[in-house]
């Protein structure tokens, strides 16, 4: 929020060589190790140095309320891609007039993982793929009736914040074991982990990943997949990574 980036400048001019080594090894250069305090090294070099460092990102001053959503955030005019993936999430929310239903690549990609599941003995169901808005509007209106709105944000996305409403997540669960559908105990079946092993290889990456909450903005979901390429996830997969850190962007 600070317009005064450079207040300080005068001050860290000041500063010891040591500093200025610190600054310069966080940007990768491998040849400023010297711990000679002696050094020649001008303070117009300092002063380049410094003024090349770009402002911080303002990522930490955002305040959040209790379920984790920006306060005074409103839903923007356009779908937010990067790198071109659209991207769903309690930063970047989608157009409420957002409507591009059940992506169908995403579709034939679930339908070839459950083609080689049922080879395996596993069969699945996507029993949640794309939501309108206009549902997620009622979904979440009942869940904030039946259990106030702090429980309903433990478990249920804002209209608007749902990646659902993308067309490129599915629900994902093991026909004959409807009892376990969005249930954590999915995660613990056979057919759950094989999922999580295996989803990659056809484009599919757990999207909530567990130890991954703060990263993500979201408990651990077991059965919630999101479609992103069969590149993209194998690469996420591998990292044991998630879709924030691959593009390098804030929950
Ligand atoms: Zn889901």
């Amino acid at each position: 929020m600070s317009k005064n980036n450079h207040i300080e400048f005068p001050f860290k001019m000041m500063a010891s060589f040591a500093v200025f080594a610190l600054m310069m090894s966080g940007c990768g250069n491998e040849n400023t190790e010297n711990k000679d305090e002696q050094s020649s090294k001008t303070t117009e070099t300092f002063q380049e140095d410094l003024e090349k460092k770009d402002p911080p990102k303002n990522e930490q001053e955002v305040e959040r309320d209790a379920g984790g959503y920006i306060v005074g955030q409103e839903l923007p005019k356009e779908a937010t891609y990067i790198s071109d993936l659209l991207i769903a999430s309690k930063r970047y929310p989608l157009p409420a007039d957002f409507a591009p239903g059940e992506d169908p690549e995403a579709r034939a990609a679930f339908e070839e993982l459950n083609a080689a599941a049922v080879l395996e003995g596993y069969t699945f169901n996507a029993f949640s793929t794309y939501r309108s808005y206009d549902r997620q509007v009622e979904l979440y209106a009942n869940y904030v009736n039946r259990d106030g709105k702090e429980a309903a944000d433990t478990y249920s996305a804002r209209p608007g914040y749902s990646e659902h409403q993308t067309g490129l997540a599915f629900d994902i669960g093991e026909v004959g074991n409807e009892q376990l559908f969005a249930d954590e105990g999915f995660g613990t079946t056979a057919a759950g982990q094989w999922l999580e092993k295996n989803a990659h290889k056809y484009g599919f990456i757990m999207r909530y990943p567990e130890g991954k909450e703060d990263v993500t903005g979201y408990m651990h979901e077991s059965w919630h997949f999101r479609y992103v390429g069969k590149d993209i996830a194998k690469d996420i997969y591998k990292n044991k990574s998630t879709l924030e850190e691959y593009l390098e962007i804030e929950k």
